[in-house]
């Protein structure tokens, strides 16, 4: 039987206000760990860390940061530092999805919007969270990447009906290679990166398909149902603990058995 416990870490958690990411913040400030949450746009990201903090005791501050940009990823870590003291962990999940059929695409907009926040995003955080262990010399740094089940196939809303997520699907398999290769580079630093990827996840944003997409999608599921944001949580957790010290690069799918072939 082991515990986790992260009383006194510090953890820096990417669209972490809602969604997936807040599942996950409520599940590190669950085992008592402290809290920066990064967001781009949202009006709730300050309410919800500080309804975390009172909740558990800890200490919880979010912070407004375009991850696709790489000087406002630099200031804002510099700032997380400032504010709450060294970083123990990072969960690189800010994402973005947009559906279209791949013959109607007019130019590279979609591409460095997907891109940009899915593969950029998560490139510029955890190289700053690196950088900044590599200064300190702290070497139990912990990086997950929230990737997908679609980085290994595209899915379908119907019967030979793709759901038309090219860049999406694409994002997502490159962001998993790239975490892939993060994790041979530095493990000579001896920070772990390892990808969490969930299947279907009842959030906003595959709250935007139909209800007919979204019963055929469950459907395909051997588990017959999507996700809650929660069930994502444990793997996360696992990996960015000192239980998981042996095992880096790799990708974990809660898919509820999508992948099984
Ligand atoms: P949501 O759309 O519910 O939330 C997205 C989060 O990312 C928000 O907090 C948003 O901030 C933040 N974000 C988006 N772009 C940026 C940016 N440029 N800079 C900083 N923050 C940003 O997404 P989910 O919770 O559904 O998804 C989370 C992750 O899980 C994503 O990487 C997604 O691709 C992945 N995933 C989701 C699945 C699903 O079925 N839902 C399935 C497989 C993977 P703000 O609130 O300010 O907009």
């Amino acid at each position: 039987m082991f515990t986790i416990d992260f009383k006194d870490k510090l953890f820096v958690v990417t669209g972490g206000n809602r969604g997936i990411g807040l599942a996950i913040s409520t599940a590190i400030a669950g085992a008592g760990g402290n809290l920066a949450i990064l967001y781009r746009s949202s009006t709730n990201a300050e309410q919800v860390a500080a309804d975390l903090a009172s909740e558990h005791g800890i200490s919880a501050k979010a912070y407004r940061c375009d991850v696709s940009v790489m000087k406002d990823v630099r200031q804002t870590i510099k700032a997380v530092v400032q504010d709450l003291g060294p970083i123990a962990g990072c969960v690189a999940n800010a994402g973005v999805a947009t559906v279209k059929p791949a013959i109607e695409i007019e130019d590279r907009e979609e591409f460095d919007f997907m891109f940009g926040t899915n593969v950029l995003g998560v490139f510029n955080t955890a190289q700053t969270v690196a950088r900044h262990w590599v200064e300190t010399g702290y070497k139990n740094g912990s990086i997950v990447i929230i990737s997908s089940m679609s980085s290994q196939i595209y899915n379908q809303v119907g019967l030979n009906e793709p759901l038309c997520h090219v860049f999406y699907n694409s994002s997502k398999a490159a962001v998993s290679s790239l975490g892939k290769n993060l994790a041979a580079e530095w493990s000579r630093y001896g920070i772990r990166v390892n990808m969490v990827s969930p299947g279907y996840v009842r959030t906003e944003q595959s709250g935007v398909h139909p209800e007919e997409a979204r019963r055929f999608q469950a459907a395909s599921v051997p588990l017959q149902r999507y996700s809650e944001p929660e069930e994502q949580t444990a793997q996360v957790i696992l990996l960015l603990s000192e239980h998981a010290s042996y095992q880096t690069g790799s990708e974990v799918f809660v898919d509820g058995g999508c992948l099984i072939y």
